[in-house]
């Protein structure tokens, strides 16, 4: 397969998802596998339901549609709250949607109602990261609307932290939320049976306290796809970081100086940047560029060094390396870089392993 490319190691995501369920389960939590991050990919899906998710979640409605269509048979969660001009996809395509606003509730209830179905909400609670969610002091009356209508359930509650703001999951804050949960069913005489903890971001929560409340259910994306939590980018022990190998190809290697040379003005993307001189250095071009990744967000497997990028072209200190045109180069990827790869037409997916 040619350059750029992304190599996929399914069997190594396996090994991640069922390691996570494994853990997560000896605490009583389910994990929605969140597959945003590659696009809602069909083999990866197939993977993570072959490995022991029940239930997968996407921000995005059209890759829900498309995982659905590749025959992936599991409970799917939007965990983007639905733009009102998608809600009728939403009650075809998803079984169960996290909310915000009652005004498109009714629209789900209307749409629901429409394909008689049954279309199952999890309301979010804002618990400080200020992303989405509604107010604790809201959430009475967003419950006593959604009562109310016809062709939704209110199943539960969650809330999102460490997206926005960065604000970490604690044992303080998990306890409001089951608090928060236990105020609302006896009030309400209602079950709320999902309490939806978080994302990767709750990782440390979860190893460092031994009473996990009435949180039952977590969202979790990257620490199955690039085996860190995501507080600090720390590795979970026993899970693979390297899934996901992105390769490039260098398409110029010459020895050039290090400074440039002549009166500068801005880069190509209105940046101006401070050069070291440090004499003539031995440099590589690789064809591929911020159209295809973020460069911030690779990490090369040899010792070269990446100076910078533009649109379609990567320059690296090819140090002592011995690259030449045409030698492939590879990097691991992080999650920005991970979902523009991903994303860009111009890289190459390839799958390893695993059917
Ligand atoms: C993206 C997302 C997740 C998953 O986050 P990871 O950091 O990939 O685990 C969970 N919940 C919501 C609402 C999200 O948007």
């Amino acid at each position: 397969m040619g350059a750029p490319r992304l190599e996929i190691d399914l069997d190594k995501i396996g090994h991640n998802v069922r390691s996570l369920c494994t853990l997560f389960a000896t605490k009583g939590i389910c994990i929605t596998a969140v597959t945003k991050a590659v696009l809602g990919d069909p083999l990866v899906a197939k993977v993570l339901v072959d490995n022991g998710i029940k239930a997968i979640g996407d921000s995005r409605i059209a890759n829900i549609h498309k995982m659905k269509e590749a025959g992936i048979e599991t409970e799917f969660t939007l965990i983007r709250s639905p733009m009102p001009s998608e809600t009728e996809e939403v009650v075809q395509y998803a079984d169960i949607s996290l909310n915000t606003e009652t005004a498109v509730i009714k629209l789900l209830s209307r749409y629901a109602a429409k394909h008689g179905k049954r279309h199952q909400v999890i309301l979010m609670v804002e618990l400080g990261d200020l992303r989405e969610g509604i107010m604790p002091s809201e959430l009475g009356s967003a419950i006593a609307e959604t009562l109310a209508m016809e062709g939704v359930e209110l199943v539960g509650l969650g809330t999102n932290l460490a997206c926005y703001a960065g604000v970490n999951p604690t044992p303080e804050n998990m306890a409001e939320l089951c608090d928060i949960a236990t105020r609302l069913r006896s009030e309400y005489d209602i079950p709320l049976e999902i309490i939806s903890g978080g994302n990767s971001a709750n990782y440390e929560w979860f190893v460092s306290t031994a009473d996990l409340g009435q949180v039952n259910n977590v969202r979790i994306g990257e620490a199955i796809l690039l085996g860190r939590e995501t507080l600090r980018r720390e590795r979970i022990p026993g899970l693979y970081t390297d899934a996901f190998t992105l390769v490039a190809e260098v398409i110029e290697r010459k020895t050039k100086p290090s400074f440039p040379v002549g009166p500068r003005s801005q880069d190509a993307f209105g940046d101006m940047f401070e050069f070291e001189d440090k004499g003539s250095v031995s440099k590589a071009i690789l064809g591929i560029g911020r159209q295809d990744v973020d460069p911030s967000g690779i990490t090369p497997r040899i010792a070269v060094e990446c100076l910078g990028a533009s649109s379609d072209h990567l320059i690296l200190d090819a140090k002592d390396t011995g690259i030449v045109v045409g030698s492939e180069v590879t990097f691991d990827v992080d999650y920005s870089a991970l979902l523009r790869a991903m994303t860009s037409p111009y890289v190459a997916k390839e799958f390893l392993g695993h059917p």
